[in-house]
């Protein structure tokens, strides 16, 4: 740690990885260049990480898992917890590095992604405390079934929050009593690169938690192709999801896909209009609309289509796209220039496509420290019909469509046409219409006059393109353990 950039944040030159309880170089000797995407400036190099640490890890982790598959619940949650600590004690410096990695708004850093990394310990460090296993019982025999942790498993995560969905897999894994292979996002490693510093200092053993830096191709496979890594947590495109499965299916690992999403935000005229104005924006444009869940096709009844355009550009209009450390700055930067080029490139297909823009749809050209970075307007498009490119591929940016329906049978249609099937948000007062399209929905999660409120207790995941297997509450726990059933006979 050796580079003193704003506010006196500490981030590493080099971002090794994190083996055996020590940062090391990567066995290529090789390093990527990290950028910050509101400058355009490099923020580090991290380690271009191949087979041959992944071999490194797994030997460290095969090393460590017979003690740690044997330490007490109780041990597990006082580490983990302490860990959640450290995370807290450091909120504002990881959420500044979080935001110079990522583009986000520091505001945001600060207030959502670091404090859910350590809400994600804490909670899964107490839940680990109450996880009971089955027991049934016959007329002259007991079954009871044991929940084993599984070994050394892989955890993969994408850069759209990065430190939030790292932890989110490793803290089940880990309770769980695995050891854990885990890859960042190439494009957003460095907080989860500083977890290893702090996993020594709460005192989780060496190789119990490793961490690897590299691309999809010559780390995250070599991750999922390990033949001693028994289960793959993964959170990113459907496309690495296809690639990911490919090669889990035939080794018969256990694998859970969190993948893309084109979730449907559905607003019935009975709605309540000031929430779901407020709501929608959020849904919409929420960390410059890179999260899975944010609503992309707005669709809206027909007897409120116009005055909803009306306001809703209105509102738009007046997000304001800044440097992500100004706490003016409603939106940040785009995560990178690849990114940024995809999501331009998208607007221009819905153009193409007869799409008109109703607000936003450019880059945006900053003065000053960002003048080279990646930034793109809040747009809102209408006039596209269900089979347009637009709404059926992801952008995963700040771009929604707007599309009007006449009743609730033409809502659930439109929604339901997509090959995505992650989240639905509804919006009305009548709850037989809010029940009927919540059961017909094919979606995993839906929100009914809310979105995005959390209870990690819930099931997550998606359906058809969007994924298989769900996280969360007990439900990770059972992914991240194998179940052994024991029958006793005892007549
Ligand atoms: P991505 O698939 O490109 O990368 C995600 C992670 O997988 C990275 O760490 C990457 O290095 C690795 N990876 C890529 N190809 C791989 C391969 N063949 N084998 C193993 N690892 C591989 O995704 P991204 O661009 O980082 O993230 C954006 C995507 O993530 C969007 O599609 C978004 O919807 C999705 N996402 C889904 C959820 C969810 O919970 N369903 C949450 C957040 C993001």
């Amino acid at each position: 740690m050796n580079r003193y950039l704003y506010f006196m944040v500490k981030i590493p030159d080099k971002v090794n990885n994190f083996i055996g309880g020590k940062y090391c170089a990567p066995a290529s000797k090789k390093y990527l260049k990290n950028i910050n995407p509101a400058t355009g400036e490099v923020l580090a190099s991290i380690a271009a990480s191949d087979a041959r640490d992944v071999e490194n890890a797994v030997v460290c982790a095969k090393k460590a898992f017979p003690e740690w598959c044997k330490t007490t619940p109780e041990n597990r949650f006082l580490i983990l917890n302490k860990l959640a600590g450290l995370i807290e004690e450091h909120n504002d410096e990881l959420a500044l590095i979080e935001t110079m990695d990522n583009g986000k708004p520091l505001w945001l850093s600060k207030r959502v992604d670091i404090p859910r990394a350590a809400a994600n310990f804490k909670f899964f460090a107490t839940g680990i405390m109450h996880f009971s296993q089955d027991s049934h019982a016959m007329a002259n025999a007991i079954n009871y079934t044991l929940r084993q942790p599984l070994g050394v498993v892989g955890c993969i995560s994408p850069w759209n929050l990065p430190l939030y969905l790292f932890t989110w897999k490793i803290a089940p894994a880990l309770v769980a009593g695995n050891c854990v292979i885990a890859k960042p996002s190439e494009v957003t490693p460095i907080t989860a690169s500083i977890l290893g510093e702090l996993s020594v200092k709460a005192g989780l053993p060496p190789g119990v938690l490793n961490i690897l830096h590299g691309t999809g191709k010559n780390c995250g496979e070599a991750i999922v192709s390990h033949p001693e890594i028994k289960a793959i947590s993964f959170t990113g495109s459907t496309r690495a999801g296809k690639e990911i499965s490919a090669i889990a299916a035939p080794m018969f690992k256990k694998i859970s896909l969190e993948l893309g999403g084109k979730n449907p935000n559905i607003i019935f005229a009975d709605c309540d209009w000031e929430k779901m104005m407020k709501v929608t924006l959020q849904s919409s444009f929420s960390n410059q609309g890179q999260i899975c869940l944010c609503g992309s096709r707005i669709l809206v009844e027909d007897s409120i289509y116009k005055k909803f355009k009306k306001e809703f550009v209105a509102r738009t209009k007046l997000l304001t796209v800044g440097d992500p450390i100004n706490d003016k700055s409603m939106q940040g930067a785009i995560v990178s220039e690849v990114h940024f080029n995809k999501i331009l490139g998208a607007i221009e297909t819905a153009k193409k496509e007869g799409g008109k823009i109703l607000c936003g749809g450019k880059m945006v050209k900053m003065k000053g420290r960002c003048k080279n970075g990646y930034f793109i307007e809040p747009t809102v498009i209408e006039g596209l019909g269900p089979q347009c490119k637009s709404n059926l591929e992801e952008i995963f940016g700040p771009v929604v469509t707007l599309q009007s329906f006449r009743n609730e049978s033409e809502a659930l249609r439109l929604a339901n046409y997509s090959e995505y099937g992650l989240s639905a948000t509804l919006w009305t007062q009548d709850i037989n219409c809010a029940q009927r399209m919540a059961t017909a929905l094919q979606a995993g999660i839906v929100w009914v006059n809310c979105w995005l409120l959390r209870d990690l207790r819930t099931p997550f995941g998606g359906v058809k393109n969007s994924g298989t297997g769900r996280e969360g509450g007990w439900e990770a726990l059972r992914f991240f353990t194998e179940a052994k059933n024991v029958c006793v006979d005892f007549s």
